[in-house]
Parts: structure tokens; sequence; C-alpha cells
């Protein structure tokens, strides 16, 4: 990207970001951080986690307790801090609280809904506030079938004009695909529609039964690892970086296939680890898992170790996050891949997988049960 097209926040991340990315420490800080601004939204989208509503909740953080948080979070050094919602656009002091972390020195990034909130001036005042990317939602290639998962004629239209209106703001765009057993197999023909429309990210979210998901049927085990073998093979050869999301077990396949490349046991360059993007919003070292280099603070400011796993550690209106992330018992215990059970416990690939802790939690109630959405076996 040219040095002119990067946001002020951006630019002035040059040079700073490297120092941090090498010496961060998940117990002590995370990589990224979601906060839910609001659980308000237009839309009904059948895999949604937040169950999101119409109306904003009364009991919502305010706008001072929003900056105070951010405040606490710029303890942690220079987190990316993810602003997502329901749709974040829904709360009128979104890009205060924007400009305020990214004075802070936090990463920002943006998923707002794909309604008529998106316009050319709200995408300009979000690069203006700071934020350095925009995500936005699609599942399918069609208007016909991404309408009917998001409850909402017209959705996919008003996305591509969301993306048309970021990009023009000079904002890098992402989108995220929700990806369950009904979606598995229009996954190629999204290729060509992320590369037209230049995207620098595509973060695929392998669903996890929570919130409205629930009623959707995961991918099985073996179809887990079709899709991600597809998407290891497409890495490299489009011009944007893939993201498994809730499937770290792409890591161990990653890592599987390096080494019968000879490429020798490292995972920098096999599974995005330390991709580095011109917006700052660079990729870990190391493999991020549900309390361990993240952490979720919903719109009551309730923390748990992710969206989709929903065990509250604790609450920011009582606790500070970044004495609830390194010291709440849940979150010391999801750092400690020695207590994982059944064939996560005994695998080899434990300490950079761990497999999906929110996705063994949706299925059998134990956050340190085995991924059942892993087909490997150990020895
Ligand atoms: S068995 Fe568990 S830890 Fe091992 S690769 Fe599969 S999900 Fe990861």
């Amino acid at each position: 990207m040219d040095e002119r097209t990067l946001t002020p926040g951006a630019r002035a991340m040059r040079g700073e970001r490297d120092g941090w990315l090498a010496r961060i420490d998940f117990d002590m800080a995370p990589f990224t951080i979601a906060w839910e601004v609001t659980r308000a939204c237009a839309y009904a989208c059948d895999h949604c986690r937040a169950d999101a509503q119409h109306r904003r909740d009364p009991r919502e953080l305010t706008t001072a307790e929003g900056m105070a948080l951010i405040d606490d979070l710029a303890r942690f050094g220079r987190p990316i801090l993810v602003l997502t919602g329901g749709d974040p656009l829904m709360r009128p002091d979104l890009f205060d609280l924007a400009a305020h972390a990214d004075a802070a020195g936090l990463r920002v990034s943006l998923t707002p809904t794909a309604t008529a909130l998106v316009t050319a001036d709200r995408m300009a005042r979000a690069r203006d506030a700071g934020i350095r990317r925009v995500a936005f939602s699609l599942d399918a290639p069609t208007a016909e079938v991404h309408d009917r998962f998001r409850g909402f004629a017209g959705s996919f239209e008003r996305t591509v004009r969301g993306m048309r209106a970021a990009g023009d703001a000079g904002l890098a765009l992402q989108v995220n695909t929700t990806v369950y057993a009904d979606n598995a197999d229009s996954l190629a023909d999204m290729v060509p529609l992320l590369q037209e429309w230049g995207v620098v990210q595509w973060s695929v979210f392998f669903l996890v039964p929570t919130g409205r998901g629930a009623r959707l049927a995961m991918l099985d085990a073996d179809g887990h690892e079709r899709v991600l073998g597809w998407l290891h093979d497409l890495t490299g050869t489009v011009g944007f970086d893939i993201k498994a999301t809730a499937a770290p077990h792409y890591r161990r396949i990653a890592l599987q296939r390096a080494a019968r490349a000879s490429l020798g046991d490292r995972l920098e360059g096999v599974a995005g680890a330390g991709f580095r993007y011109a917006d700052g919003l660079d990729r870990p070292m190391k493999g991020v898992n549900d309390g361990r280099g993240f952490m979720f603070i919903s719109h009551t400011g309730d923390v748990t170790p992710s969206g989709f796993l929903p065990i509250v550690a604790g609450n920011v209106r009582e606790a500070g996050a970044v004495d609830i992330y390194r010291d709440a018992p849940l979150f010391r215990e999801l750092r400690d891949p020695a207590l994982l059970k059944g064939k996560c416990g005994r695998c080899g690939f434990k300490e950079v997988c761990g497999g999906s802790r929110a996705r063994a939690y949706g299925v059998t109630g134990d956050h340190l049960a085995e991924d059942p959405s892993c087909v490997y076996v150990p020895a």
C-alpha cells in the first residue's frame, strides 16, 4: 500500500509496531480484543453469536465507561481493538471512542453491519478517527443466498456499497465469512469477488454452536479438514491473506504439510504467522486461541475468552479488564495446555493449536474438552 493511502493512525504505527509484536507474552496481554460496543443491529442473521436485538440495551457501557475501559486496555501495549456489535455504527459516540483508542495506542478496526448507516461520510470519519481497517461479513457469493442468511433482502448489495465507501475513504478492507455445512461448497466462488474488491484479509470463521448459530449445522470433522486444506492450498495464490478463525487446527495442518515438504517445524509463513499489513494490523507470531491472546468484552462489560465462549470471567464495572485477562482462573486455565482433556490433551500440537475452546464448550459444555471438529488422532 502506498504511504499516502495509509490512515494517520497507520502511518504513526510504522516503526513502532515491531517491538511490541516481538515482545508480546500472551500471559500478560492479548493480541486482539473484541469489544461489542452495542448489541443493537438492524439485521437478524441466522448465525449471530450475539443474538442481536433491534434496540440498544440501556445497560450498555456508557461513553465515560468506554473511555475508561480504553485507558485500561492501553496498559496491555498495542493490541488490536476490534469495535464490533451488533452494529457498532448504532452507537452515536463510536468515532469518539475510536479516536480515544487510537490516541491511546491501540490498533483499531471496525466491523459494521452493511446497512444504510455505512456512508461515505461515516467511512471518512472512521478513517479520521484512526480506524485502520473495516471488516464486512459476506457468507455467500450471490445476493440470493447471502440475503437469506442475513435475513434481509438487499444485504449483499449493501455490503458491496459499504466496501466501496470504505475503500474510497482509504480504509483497508477485510471480509469475514462464517462457514457451516450449507455454504462450504460456495467458498471457492467467493474468491474472485474478494480479489476484485482488493481485500487485504479473508477471515474464514468456522461456526461455533452458540447464540442463534446453535440452530445451524456445523461442518463435521472431515469437512473442517477439507475446507482448511483448501484454504491452505489457496494461501499465496491470491492477493489477500487468509485467516482461519475458531479453527486453530489450521496450524496443525500447516505444520504437517511443512514437515512433509521438509520446511522444518516453523509456523512462520505456513499459517499466516507474522503476516504484515500496510495498515499495521499484523498477524501474531504465535497461535491465538480463546483466552490466550484473545479476549472479548460484551456490551454490558462482561469479559469472556471470546465472543463464542460465553463463560463470564468478570465485569469491567467491577474489576479492570487487564486484571481479569491476566488473573481470572478461567483465563489462566485456558492458557495452560496441560489442562486440556481428551485427544487435545494428548496431542503433540496442543501448544500451537489446543483446539477451539469455544467449540469444545459449545458441543460438550466443558471448555477444556477436546475439539470435536478435528480429525487428527494423536499417537
Ligand atoms: S487433537 Fe486438538 S490439539 Fe491436536 S490438532 Fe486436533 S484440535 Fe489441535
